[in-house]
């Protein structure tokens, strides 16, 4: 491509909302064009290194015999009624109906359009398994757009699905199989990224994996031992269970039960000051409401130590909620509540409590009385019951579950996520098969994402320096760029063509700066779009000298101009 006949247009200014290196860059290198909240086009630039990153997500999965489709955009609302997920899926799904009235949802992910496909051609256990995806926008009406392509309303997104006859299945030829695909396509790309046990929601289970771009501006915080490869998304991630702080010998805490006139003590850290004791001892309730279909609301309390904190995501599912919201005091008084003396003992009806799992069975705690200005000491937990759930954030410094070092905490970025559906669709869409015994049954589903258009930002996340772009060499939109450093010479311009068209016969897709601009404004702009390698046919050629810039050192080594093909197909191979 001639750069002076291409569709490329670099800018000095960054978009006002811009924070991020990546949405900065691929705005000024003209990747692509904001047109309002979460809404972006692609620009031929962008649109290259987006084909690239779609290449080589398709090869790796038709490798792993996965077969590409594309379903319809508009999903008949009817579908997602089917599932349930009509009412659920909250403000980010976009409804809309058509001139006879009908309504429709425009595809956020596609599970009901793909079991509705399946379960019409599928019958047999002997016709699975089958793995199915696209590569195809989907839109969410995301409250915050934002960070450019990291977090779009209209993205791009690898979704696939896979239909087994049972679980065993689903995990060896669905999810251990995607996992292993999905390594393989990061690692092409040139991402430093780390795979982490994540949040399945109400459905628990070990069942959900994310892939993470490790990046300081990732949105998603991850934690990760010191000692092995634990590592888990902070909504999911376990840990050792926290014991007993180690007081000197005679000194070691004990309580009676009873109860303690509190004057006024009424936050965790008055309330350890008050006894002069750890916040380990100290019980905490977290009044949340929860948000349910059909504007269903409750007040539930979640009890954890005082030393911890609320996770919300656990909370969330540990109450099986759509969503959870603060709740202001005076609801909580309007509910009988005391807020600052709340405990388990003689708690209103009808309110609803959790237990953090690490509580069971414990004892010598200090927790609200639910009676003004009271705590109760000594309390103890019973070691049944089944509001017990895990609810804690896990903390820098505590000690991982697998090998009991310490973990701390890193930022990623989601680039994909991998998750063991069962049968939540297949079961009440009735998609199923008849197995071995001629009885029918659910498809075991898993399901498997990737945020295509966000690696774009995730890979400049990872590839970038102060002056733009560095794209790995299997990403970059251009193999080369040859900057003609003196379009008014004449020599320069001929030989850079000609190197120009000897490449191209090579099969090296090249860019020919040959714009009527200054050498330094040529190279600013190289700098911006981050090529791998530029080559700079200048005033050294009347000594037949010409010189390789690698963008990533932004080193020059000079080359003989017949060594120059050489030496590039080299370097970029
Ligand atoms: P997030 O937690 O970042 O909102 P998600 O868990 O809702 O993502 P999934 O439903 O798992 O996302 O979607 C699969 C993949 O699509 C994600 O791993 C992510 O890479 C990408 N993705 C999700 N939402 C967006 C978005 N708004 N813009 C760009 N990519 C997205
Ligand atoms: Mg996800």
């Amino acid at each position: 491509m001639r750069f002076s006949e291409a569709f490329i247009y670099t800018s000095k200014e960054a978009p006002s909302d811009a924070t991020l290196p990546s949405h900065i860059y691929l705005v000024r290198g003209g990747f692509i064009q904001g047109i309002g909240a979460g809404l972006y086009n692609f620009l031929p630039l962008g649109k290259k290194v987006l084909d690239k990153i779609r290449a080589i997500v398709k090869d790796e999965l038709d490798k792993a015999s996965a077969q590409e489709v594309d379903l319809a955009f508009v999903t008949p609302s009817e579908l997602w009624k089917e599932s349930g997920r009509f009412e659920k899926y909250g403000k980010e799904l976009l409804r809309f109906k058509d001139r006879k009235d009908a309504e429709f949802v425009l595809g956020p992910t596609h599970e009901e359009m793909m079991v509705n496909m399946v379960r019409q051609y599928v019958k047999s256990y002997k016709q699975l398994p089958i793995n199915l995806y696209q590569i195809k926008y989907k839109f969410r009406d995301e409250i915050r757009p934002r960070f450019g392509l990291m977090r779009g309303r209209e993205f791009l997104m690898k979704d696939g699905y896979s239909f087994h006859k049972d679980e065993a299945d689903m995990i060896e030829n669905g999810f251990n199989k995607m996992e292993k695909t999905y390594s393989n396509i990061f690692t092409r790309l040139g991402l430093d990224f780390r795979v982490v046990e994540a949040d399945s929601g109400a459905i628990g289970g070990n069942g959900s994996k994310e892939f993470m771009a490790l990046a300081d501006s990732g949105e998603d915080t991850i934690v990760v031992c010191k000692g092995c490869d634990y590592g888990a998304n902070i909504e999911a991630a376990k840990r050792v269970p926290k014991t007993e702080p180690i007081y000197p010998e005679g000194e070691e805490v004990e309580m009676n039960y009873g109860k303690f006139h509190t004057p006024n003590v009424k936050t965790i850290d008055e309330l350890s000051s008050f006894f002069h004791i750890d916040k380990y001892y100290t019980v905490k309730a977290v009044a949340k409401k929860a948000l349910y279909d059909n504007n269903i609301e409750k007040v539930v309390l979640f009890f954890i130590r005082g030393c911890d904190e609320l996770e919300e995501t656990k909370a969330t599912n540990a109450v099986n909620a759509n969503e959870l919201i603060d709740v202001s005091e005076d609801e909580l008084i309007d509910l009988g509540l005391i807020p600052g003396f709340i405990g388990l003992e003689g708690l209103p009806k009808d309110i609803l409590a959790v237990v953090d799992s690490e509580l069971k069975g414990a004892d010598k705690l200090i927790i609200g009385s639910n009676e003004k200005d009271y705590h109760t000491i000594g309390f103890q937990l019973p070691d049944y019951g089944d509001f017990y759930r895990d609810l804690i954030k896990v903390q820098e410094g505590d000690k991982c579950p697998n090998c009991q070092n310490e973990l701390y905490y890193t930022k990623g970025i989601e680039i994909g996520h991998i998750f063991q559906l069962g049968t939540r669709y297949s079961e009440p869409l009735k998609a199923e098969f008849l197995d071995e015994n001629g009885k029918s049954r659910p498809f075991v589903m898993g399901t498997y994402g990737i945020g295509v258009s966000r690696l774009l930002a995730a890979i400049i996340e990872q590839h970038h320096d102060d002056k733009g772009c560095i794209w790995t060499k299997a990403t970059a939109p251009f193999d080369l760029e040859i900057i003609v450093s003196n379009i008014k010479k004449e020599d320069e311009l001929k030989i850079a063509d000609e190197l120009y068209n000897n490449l191209k016969s090579k099969g090296i897709d090249t860019l020919l700066d040959d714009r009527k601009e200054r050498f330094g404004f040529k190279m600013k702009d190289f700098e911006l779009i981050g090529i791998p390698y530029a080559v700079i046919v200048g005033k050294k050629i009347t000594d037949g000298m010409v010189e390789i810039v690698d963008r990533k050192t932004l080193e020059k080594e000079e080359v003989t101009l017949d060594s120059a093909v050489d030496r590039v197909l080299e370097l970029i191979k």
